[in-house]
């Protein structure tokens, strides 16, 4: 599933290839990924104008629309973007099709239909109103304790919950918890201050370090856990094996012997 480090790469790479292009047509081909408007009406505010600038918070990317507005997308579990010069190399049938007036095109290809395509005349408004906590990239520490505060239950089901914090899926949760030496099921509140600034820290490096492998498992430091989500593989740090445990209903993939805290 897209997390935080897939998206902010999404977003770079639209900025790289599809801004400052306007837009000839639009082809909606998951209509029922639209909430707050319709194809025709997607259709309508973006014909003729271009992406301007991007903007994601958490696992959502927002793309400004000269005045208009803001074409807003989620990934789903497996969503994506492609970019070509022809858009007729681009799967014709994508969840959404933008194609330029210059013959390039932008396709955000969801295949299990599981995303979201919106339209907001203001990030801010959106964030709030689908009760979005801050971006996990952007708070700060004193911030963070301020989250863990009051909070119950597991620290991975915290992590996770995008209403306190935005852009932690499964995968990061796990690896920033493997980084920062915590078990994924030990409770918030006995996380004392400092084991919340180290686990802030590990946050923010392991974030910055999956952005900048491209959000690429392959491309991932070496010490990282993200390649080894395999039943019977190695921990990179101590080499014990793996082990699995139910959070949330989702798997925990963590260390028994350096996640013992
Ligand atoms: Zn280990």
């Amino acid at each position: 599933m897209p997390e935080l480090p897939d998206v902010e790469a999404f977003k770079r790479y639209l900025d790289a290839t599809a801004l400052h292009q306007p837009i000839d047509t639009v082809r909606v081909g998951a209509p029922r990924l639209l909430h707050d408007t319709t194809p025709q009406g997607l259709g309508r505010k973006l014909h003729g104008q271009a992406l301007e600038s991007t903007r994601r918070h958490g696992k959502y990317l927002f793309a400004r629309v000269d005045d208009a507005g803001w074409l807003v997308l989620h990934f789903g579990m497996s969503g994506r973007l492609q970019y070509a010069k022809a858009s007729g190399q681009l799967p014709q049938d994508a969840e959404l099709l933008l194609q330029f007036e210059n013959q390039a095109g932008l396709a955000y290809i969801a295949p299990r239909k599981l995303g979201r395509i919106d339209w907001s005349d203001a990030p801010d408004d959106y964030i709030a109103a689908h009760g979005l906590g801050p971006d996990a990239l952007a708070i700060d520490r004193a911030s963070f304790r301020d989250l863990a505060r009051g909070r119950r239950g597991g620290v991975k089901s915290w992590l996770m919950d995008q209403s306190s914090l935005a852009g932690i899926g499964n995968l990061y949760a796990d690896e920033i918890l493997f980084q920062a030496g915590i078990h994924p099921g030990q409770a918030v509140a006995k996380l004392d201050d400092d084991t919340l600034q180290t686990l802030h820290k590990t946050l923010r490096r392991v974030l910055c370090q999956a952005i900048e492998a491209g959000a690429d498992p392959d491309a991932m430091p070496r010490n990282f856990l993200l390649p080894h989500r395999r039943a019977g593989d190695r921990c990179p740090r101590c080499g014990d094996t793996v082990a699995t445990t139910k959070v949330g209903g989702r798997t925990a993939y963590y260390c028994p012997r350096c996640q013992s805290g």
